[in-house]
């Protein structure tokens, strides 16, 4: 079950889907900077939509909730139309203080 963190104040919260490189980027995973550049893209446009938000996962590798295989809507990470694998990640947005 996944646990998510107590919010201070009224955040606003959304699921956010994200292509493969977001979702490595967000576990610091290894990057392919090749394959990266050859797409446009660099290491700082990976979730660089979601920067203002906390990001926790939220997939279940054992039933695959969460995980779309193949899709070729927009990541919500950094906007590629890339067919591939989307992750679902938890967005925490907190009010501007
Ligand atoms: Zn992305």
């Amino acid at each position: 079950m996944l646990t998510l963190p107590t919010p201070k104040k009224d955040p606003f919260t959304f699921n956010a889907w994200v292509c493969r490189d977001c979702y490595d980027k967000h576990h610091s995973h290894p990057l392919d900077h090749e394959a990266l550049a050859q797409d446009n893209r660099s290491e700082t446009d990976l979730l660089k939509y979601l920067n203002d938000c906390a990001l926790h996962d939220n997939t279940d590798s054992n039933t695959g909730a969460g995980i779309n295989e193949y899709s070729t809507s927009e990541c919500d990470g950094c906007r590629t139309f890339i067919a591939g694998t989307r992750y679902r990640l938890y967005c925490v947005q907190h009010p501007q203080a």
